[in-house]
């Protein structure tokens, strides 16, 4: 059967089917959870605690909970409540505002040697969205003195404190892996987006040397607006790499100074790639109208499905949280920016993902799709 080429009937974009496109459903969906009263709210919170204490799991309520606190902040301490009492350790976001009573009683559990691997790895990243020095000082010792669960588990506890927001380095130094604030990127004009302190997609006269295809600044900051003073960049910073090989890397990195300049550092593998974007698909990202929004959002936001290209808060990561080490420092990169990758290059999809070391002035840059 031959799917002929129509126009989303909301943004006019292509699409193979009638009707409206996925970007333009869930942003009716985000505007329907913006319009919400705190009735309304409240209501939605009696169902998920509803579901969570008759079924032991949150399944029909999942998506509407992950929504009311990435767009909505809702607290989330009674909800917390509900899902200890009912065993439900999944999803993590469930204990962001859990009392310190739930958190030590989930400390209590994982710092057991005898219990499941599985329920152990939950309860990390439980604990992790929770927070707190408590936390921390328990994460340390579960990292120094290992139980006997985390021979089946792939990784530290310090990686699952990066879920949080947090984590740690070697000698046991407490870091912040995500900025305190967050901003969206907007549909804008091209007059906009020439005074827009953020741009997402700003080409250089460089070439790549493995596939040819242009070096591209994937995103332009200038710290100097004062929406951006949470960044602490006295400048212009330019997160530049090849936006073809980033996508098949392990990440790309660049160094920076804050006027501006950037240096893409190429890797030692020279191998050749195919460029599959071509100069149509740089006229594409390069041409997009996104602008710095004007007011801070919830930190969570953007990290959800869809949730769109944001500088500051939480990522939507579509694979693992994926905090890169500093190949200067060694230690853990900050958290900075997203770029929903499909707004930006239709045919293209996922995330990129940028994050910066501000010590050793670098940056890299990575994509996930799934
Ligand atoms: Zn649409
Ligand atoms: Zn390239
Ligand atoms: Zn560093």
């Amino acid at each position: 059967m031959e799917n002929k080429p129509q126009h989303c009937k909301q943004c006019g974009r292509e699409i193979y089917f009638d009707g409206i496109c996925a970007n333009c459903r869930a942003e009716n969906e985000k505007n329907k959870i913006l319009a919400f009263t705190e009735d309304e709210i409240n209501a939605k919170i009696g169902e998920i605690c509803e579901e969570m204490a008759a079924k032991g799991k949150l399944d029909d309520n999942y998506d509407i909970f992950i929504k009311l606190l990435d767009y909505r902040d809702i607290n989330t301490e009674n909800i917390a409540k509900t899902a200890y009492n009912s065993k439900v350790f999944f999803p993590c976001e469930l204990y962001r505002d859990a009392s310190s009573d739930i958190v030590k009683a989930m400390l209590e559990l994982v710092k057991q040697d005898d219990i499941d691997a599985g329920l152990a790895g939950d309860l990390l990243l439980c604990l992790a969205v929770a927070g707190g020095e408590e936390v921390f000082q328990a994460f340390l010792e579960l990292e120094r003195q290992p139980r006997k669960w985390r021979q089946k588990l792939y990784v530290n506890p310090s990686f699952y404190a990066t879920y949080g927001g947090w984590t740690y380095d070697k000698e046991g130094n407490y870091i912040e892996t995500n900025f305190n604030k967050c901003y969206t990127l907007i549909k804008g004009s091209l007059e906009e987006k020439k005074k827009s302190p953020v741009k997402i997609g700003v080409k250089t006269d460089e070439k790549c040397p493995k596939c040819g295809c242009a070096i591209v600044n994937l995103m332009e900051i200038d710290g100097r607006d004062e929406r951006l003073d949470f960044i602490g960049i006295d400048g212009v910073i330019k997160a530049k790499c090849c936006p073809n090989c980033f996508t098949f890397s392990e990440g790309d990195y660049c160094r920076y100074t804050v006027n501006g300049e950037s240096e893409a550092i190429v890797g030692e593998d020279t191998g050749e790639e195919e460029d599959y974007l071509g100069e149509s698909g740089i006229e594409e990202l390069t041409s997009n109208t996104f602008v710095l929004g004007d007011k801070p959002v919830p930190l969570r936001f953007a990290a959800d499905w869809d949730g769109g290209s944001s500088i500051g808060g939480f990522a939507a990561w579509i694979q693992d949280c994926e905090i890169k080490m500093c190949p200067d420092c060694g230690k853990p990169m900050k958290y900075l920016a997203q770029i929903q990758w499909d707004t930006v290059i239709d045919s293209m999809e996922g995330n990129a993902y940028i994050e910066i070391c501000k010590d050793c002035k670098t940056m890299v840059m990575l994509h996930q799709q799934t």
